[in-house]
């Protein structure tokens, strides 16, 4: 084996400052990156093994002494090249990563759906809801390998992950740079993969995750789980898990901003002499109190029975409004009682007022505060 010094173009009593002067000049020089060919290869790692050594105070005394240098060019010795090149030059040199890419990546985002209803939507909601997704391999824990095995440094590309190409053009050679096609730009390969996950570090699975959905969320809002999507490859972090919800429409509630929306059909007679009812609201037995005279249209304000918000904690109202209904059949005696009424109660003729769009539009506007 060459002697350091002489490879670095050293004094043997040379500073650590001019080693350092010396390798950076010859690793520019040399680095696989800027000067492709197998000659300038092993040069630059004869130069960097012996900056490896003579940079350290203790390996330098123990290599003086003649002693064991503690390295060589196996993969532990090798795996340092990186790491000195990129303390002189950067992790990238000139655009070209001088680094091979990790194996570890991050895991994708997951989405899933929810569906919710208006009542879950009033205090919030809990669900344990299944997603089918990555998870780290229980065999291996992220490390893709046999047990007992590790990655080795990639023969082709001498772990740098990536490779030279020599294009001949009209302006002579042209080198290019481009991720080693054999470890894939990773620097090492897997010589004996994880059978469980065939060396990805990760395998498919269902499981569950516990969530609470905050009340007053609306179709389409998406909540976010950050680190509970899949696991990344080679046991790489984790995504983020999306949960999108939709909230299904209600038989007789509907939603106005925080508000609930209802419509209460009440008989004539008692909207002529008033009633009280309990009608079954989103969130247990609510009590109205219809005043004798109510009118079509008349809106009943149950303060703080509607949703709670997003953001706050100030719920909002229940508002029912009030439907009339004329009764359609009368037996006899019934129409004689009536008929007997109209004349005692001296009803005025009709009248003639603004059109009005239907009962609908009326409550509608009603809750507008029109
Ligand atoms: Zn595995």
């Amino acid at each position: 084996m060459a002697d350091h010094y002489e490879v670095l173009g050293v004094a043997r009593d040379a500073s650590q400052d001019e080693i350092k002067k010396a390798y950076r000049r010859l690793a520019r020089q040399l680095h696989p990156d800027v000067n492709p060919g197998d000659d300038a290869s092993e040069r630059f790692k004869l130069v960097t093994h012996a900056y490896d050594v003579l940079s350290d105070e203790e390996s330098r005394r123990r290599y003086d002494m003649g002693g064991d240098e503690n390295g060589g060019f196996g993969a532990g010795g090798f795996g340092g090249f990186g790491d000195i090149f990129e303390t002189f030059f950067g992790a990238a040199g000139g655009g070209r990563s001088a680094r091979p890419r990790s194996r570890r990546e991050r895991g994708q985002d997951a989405l899933v759906r929810v569906n919710l209803d208006l009542g879950d939507v009033v205090f919030g909601a809990h669900r344990d809801i299944e997603v089918d997704t990555a998870v780290l391999c229980e065999t291996c824990h992220g490390s893709c390998c046999q047990e007992g095995t590790s990655p080795v440094t990639c023969d082709i590309c001498g772990g740098s992950g990536h490779v030279q190409r020599q294009v001949r053009s009209l302006l002579g050679n042209v080198v290019t740079s481009q991720p080693c096609g054999t470890c894939e730009g990773y620097g090492t390969t897997i010589p004996y993969p994880c059978a469980t996950c065939g060396g990805q570090g990760r395998v498919r699975s269902r499981r569950t995750v516990s969530l609470d959905i905050p009340a007053g969320v609306e179709t389409g809002l998406r909540l976010q789980l950050p680190g509970s999507g899949e696991v990344g490859k080679a046991g790489g972090p984790n995504g983020d898990l999306y949960v999108e919800v939709t909230v299904a429409s209600h038989p007789t509630f509907s939603r106005e901003g925080d508000d609930v929306l209802a419509t209460l059909e009440v008989a004539m007679t008692d909207a002529i002499l008033g009633t009280e009812t309990t009608i079954e609201g989103l969130d247990g037995p609510v009590e109205l109190e219809v005043r004798p005279g109510v009118q079509s249209g008349d809106v009943l304000t149950i303060k703080g029975r509607g949703i709670t918000p997003l953001r706050g904690t100030q719920r909002g109202d229940l508002r029912v409004g009030v439907q009339v209904l004329t009764p359609t059949k009368l037996d006899s005696a019934q129409r004689r009682l009536i008929e007997d009424f109209a004349k005692k109660a001296k009803a005025p003729e009709p009248q003639l007022a603004q059109f009005q769009q239907g009962l609908f539009s009326k409550l509608r506007d009603r809750f507008r505060g029109h």
